[in-house]
């Protein structure tokens, strides 16, 4: 077998770190062509000694000569920039872009790479969020395959490997319910940023893990399903199963149910974007039914979790509308981080948004890029 020329954009992260331990375990099915990092400098230097690529980008300039004097020596080639990004992407040797960087800062590369031909294992949701049409417009066009990372979206695409001309009825998200899962309105005023970081199931980057506490995580990806799988959003409900072991189910038309299961790892869904239509051999951790002897479910709580109904409605709404929701929850995730505002304000800030917003339109990447600033300035004055 050949192998596959792999980009692996924000290789330092929760994800990138996860993909290199996939690529390590299989080396012999891939050729490391780009690593890229947003700022941390020190683990991209010491990722490119050890799995030498051929290129590495950081994405802040003022880290390049950093990375480039420690890098001279090896022969990789170091780029810094965000255009940067949007250019290595494009190198002839690479046949998969993982997108593992987060937020809006991942739409450009991935249209880039799509544009080169590129297959996407998409892990940077944000961006078929803001720009689901454009993107799988593009991809169609391409001939290009965009594989779901994101768990709940490989649970779908595994029970529908082998269904393709079979319609899907509705699909099911599971969602863990997050660390304030039960938790009031009142209950949520006085949570600090240590606890909503504290996820029960999943280690991961900051921002995914306060979007998994806010149920701002499920909304996005209720957006991410629908282009991926060219769902109606009365097609797709979520469900919460705090034991985050049936991934995601899939109900096709004559009332069969299908779901994928297994201990919440993302190796195993990183794994499988690479290398589908195959299944390597690992050695993840096995599932055990003693284990598990109660498997529960329970509906989300769309009232207190403002953020899961603010989805539904962008969904919905005009189509810049699921980009104003994702650019303001950029703006109030990291102010919560910073910790300039309160847990609640997140969803209370989106929610002022999409209302000072309402009826947004943007037909095109540059529309998206102008309404994304626009959202961000609106949001940083309330706060
Ligand atoms: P993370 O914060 O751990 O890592 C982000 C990576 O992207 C880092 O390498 C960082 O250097 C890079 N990066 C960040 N901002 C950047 C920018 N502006 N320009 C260029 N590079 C930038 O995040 P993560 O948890 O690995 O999540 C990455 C993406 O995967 C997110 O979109 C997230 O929603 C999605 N995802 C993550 C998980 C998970 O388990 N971590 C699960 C499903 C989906
Ligand atoms: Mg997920």
């Amino acid at each position: 077998m050949e192998k596959r020329g792999l980009a692996i954009l924000g290789s330092t992260g929760s994800i990138g770190t996860q993909a290199l331990e996939v690529f390590e375990a299989h080396s012999d099915k891939f050729e490391l062509v780009v690593l890229t990092a947003n700022s941390n400098a020190a683990l991209l230097i010491e990722q490119a000694k050890k799995y030498l690529p051929n290129t590495v980008v950081i994405a802040d300039e003022n880290r390049f000569e950093e990375v480039k004097n420690a890098l001279w020596e090896d022969d990789i080639k170091v780029f810094a920039g965000k255009e940067a990004l949007s250019q290595v992407v494009q190198m002839d040797e690479i046949e998969i872009v993982l997108t593992a960087l987060v937020g809006f800062a991942g739409l450009e590369p991935t249209m880039s790479a799509i544009e080169a031909g590129k297959n996407i294992a998409l892990a940077n949701k944000e961006t078929l969020v803001v720009a689901g049409e454009l993107v799988t417009q593009r991809a169609q066009e391409k001939g290009v395959n965009i594989y779901p990372v994101d768990s709940e979206h490989s649970a779908i695409f595994q029970c529908i490997v082998g269904e393709f001309h079979n319609k899907i009825e509705k699909i099911y998200l599971t969602a863990s319910g997050g660390p304030f899962r039960g938790k009031t309105t009142e209950d949520l005023k006085s949570v600090t940023k240590a606890q909503a970081l504290n996820h029960p199931n999943w280690d991961m980057g900051a921002k995914i893990t306060i979007d998994s506490a806010s149920l701002m995580n499920k909304g996005l990806e209720v957006i991410e399903a629908k282009w991926l799988f060219g769902l109606k959003p009365e097609q797709i409900d979520v469900i919460v199963h705090p034991q985050s072991i049936l991934h995601s189910l899939v109900q096709f038309e004559d009332g069969s149910i299908k779901s994928q299961m297994g201990l919440p790892d993302m190796k195993l869904p990183i794994q499988f974007a690479l290398s589908y239509p195959d299944r390597f051999k690992s050695d993840f951790p096995r599932f055990n039914f003693a284990d598990f002897p109660n498997l529960t479910f329970e509906q989300p709580d769309k009232d207190t979790f403002k953020n899961l109904q603010l989805a539904f409605d962008a969904m919905g709404a005009s189509n810049g509308m699921p980009c104003v929701l994702n650019a303001a929850n950029e703006v109030t995730v990291q102010a919560f981080l910073e910790e300039k505002i309160q847990f609640l304000d997140i969803a209370n800030y989106n929610e002022k948004a999409m209302i000072h917003f309402s009826g947004s339109s943007a037909s095109s990447i540059q529309e998206l890029i102008a309404l994304d600033d626009s959202v961000r300035s609106y949001v940083d004055s309330l706060i």
